[in-house]
C-alpha cells in the first residue's frame, strides 16, 4: 500500500471530543483566538461521547440565591461517603452557574417556572443542585461552536468510520490518526496536549 501522511501544526491538541474535550477545545479558543486547536475524535463529533447518548451531563449547579459551592461540598461529600476531591468539587460548584448561563446563552435549554426560577431537583442529601436541563442537541451544540470558532477536528467526521487517535507515544513519535483500511495518516506536532477520551 502506498501510504500518505499529513503533518499538522497545534499549539493545543485535544484527544478525544466528548463533553470535556469539546469543552476545553472552545475555551482554549476563547482564552487566545489565535490558537491552532485540533481535536481528535475517534466517533463523529457531531454525536459522540456520553452526551450525546442521553446522559444529561452539565446539570449540577449551585444557584446563587437558592444553594452554594460551600454547601455543594458539603451534601456531595455525604453523598459520597466522603471518598471526594473536596478542592476540585468546590471549584466545579463555584463555576458551575456561570458555565451554565454560557451553555443557555449558546442556545442550550434549561426550563424555568412561570416566575423565571429555574427547575431544580433534590437529588443530593442537603440543598438542589440539579437542574432540569432539556437539550437533545446539546453534543451537537458544544461540536458546532468548536468548528465555528475554527478548532479543527480530525476522525472518522472528516473521513470514515473507525478512525482512531493513537494514544501510545514513544518520545519523537507524534500522535496520529490512522484510517482503517486507508493509506491515509495524520500526524500532528503539537506544543500542549490535553487528554479527555473520557
Ligand atoms: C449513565 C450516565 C448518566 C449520567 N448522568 C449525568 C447527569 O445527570 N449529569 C451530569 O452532569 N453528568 C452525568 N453523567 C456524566 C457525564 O455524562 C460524563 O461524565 C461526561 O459526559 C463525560 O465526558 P467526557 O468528555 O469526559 O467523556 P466521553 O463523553 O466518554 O467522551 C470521550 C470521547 O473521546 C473519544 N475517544 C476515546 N478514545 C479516543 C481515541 N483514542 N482517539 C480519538 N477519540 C477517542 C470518544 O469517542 C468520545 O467521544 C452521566 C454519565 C453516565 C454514564
Amino acid at each position: 500500500m502506498d501510504f500518505r501522511e499529513t503533518h499538522i501544526k497545534a499549539d493545543v491538541l485535544i484527544i478525544g471530543g466528548g463533553s470535556a474535550g469539546a469543552m476545553a477545545a472552545i475555551r482554549a479558543k476563547e482564552v487566545n483566538p489565535a490558537q491552532r486547536v485540533v481535536v481528535f475524535e475517534k466517533g463523529h463529533i457531531l454525536y459522540s461521547g456520553c452526551i450525546a447518548r442521553g446522559m444529561d451531563a452539565l446539570n449540577i449547579v449551585a444557584v446563587p440565591g437558592q444553594t452554594t459551592p460551600e454547601l455543594y461540598v458539603e451534601s456531595n461529600g455525604m453523598a459520597c461517603e466522603g471518598i471526594m476531591d473536596e478542592p476540585v468539587n468546590y471549584r466545579m460548584a463555584q463555576r458551575s452557574y456561570p458555565l451554565m448561563k454560557k451553555l443557555e446563552s449558546w442556545g442550550v435549554f434549561f426550563p424555568r417556572d412561570k416566575d423565571g426560577n429555574y427547575e431544580l431537583l433534590q437529588v443530593h442529601p442537603k440543598g438542589k443542585f440539579c437542574l432540569t436541563m432539556k437539550e437533545p442537541e446539546l453534543k451537537t451544540i458544544l461540536a458546532k461552536r468548536l468548528m465555528s470558532l475554527g478548532c479543527q477536528v480530525l476522525g472518522s467526521s472528516q473521513t470514515q468510520p473507525g478512525s482512531v487517535a493513537s494514544m501510545n507515544r514513544t518520545t519523537n513519535l507524534p500522535f496520529c490518526v490512522s484510517h482503517p483500511g486507508s493509506p491515509q495518516t495524520d500526524s500532528v506536532k503539537e506544543k500542549s496536549i490535553i487528554g479527555s477520551p473520557g
